[in-house]
């Protein structure tokens, strides 16, 4: 008794794609990490919008967007988590992967990147490296609220590349997110 939740009702969401602008992220091949980053927050955004929670974006398009910019978007709309979306790149095409983020010490964030981890792996089938606390991300250390960065998959590894160009991985690193983010408000005292 005394669980009164509705999913989505009145959360707020605020969801960052990562990079834009001048600033491309990680360059593989013909990919733009920029590019791949709001592909996979457009559609976040419209799967929380569907389930009912109120999304804000940092970014809607290809534009420069501040680090510092986008964590006070995130303090001013007074969001209740912060989903920072990213995709990977390292110096061999090895390595590949998914991984998530939060802030070290940040109990709610940890519990919000462990379960993101969780139903991301589910879907996207690729291994699972994990998730890593870091205290030195601006994006994670400016938000006043649980944040959490997600690395997807790595744009160096080509089959994670390829896989990364297609709608229908975006799709399930969207619904993974997606689901998550259920999960942690259903599960969050
Ligand atoms: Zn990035």
């Amino acid at each position: 008794p005394g669980c009164f939740y509705i999913e989505g009702d009145n959360m707020k969401i605020c969801i960052d794609p990562g990079h834009g602008g001048r600033d491309p992220g990680a360059v593989s091949g013909n990919v733009k990490e920029k590019d791949v980053n709001l592909a996979i927050a457009q559609k976040l955004q419209l799967k929380l919008h569907n389930k009912g929670y109120i999304v804000k974006m940092t970014r809607e398009k290809d534009e420069d967007v501040s680090l510092y910019q986008r964590a006070n978007t995130a303090n001013n709309f007074k969001a209740d988590i912060f989903i920072s979306v990213h995709n990977n790149a390292f110096n061999n095409e090895i390595t590949q992967g998914t991984e998530v983020l939060y802030f070290s010490g940040s109990l709610q964030g940890e519990k919000l990147a462990c379960l993101v981890q969780i139903e991301l792996v589910k879907r996207l089938k690729r291994p699972d490296r994990g998730i890593k606390s870091r205290s030195d991300l601006v994006v994670l250390r400016y938000t006043t609220m649980p944040a959490i960065l997600v690395e997807c998959a790595f744009l160096t590894n080509p089959v994670e590349r390829k896989l990364l160009k297609t709608n229908s991985f975006q799709l399930l690193a969207a619904e993974g997110i997606a689901e998550g983010i259920d999960r942690y408000f259903r599960e969050v005292e």
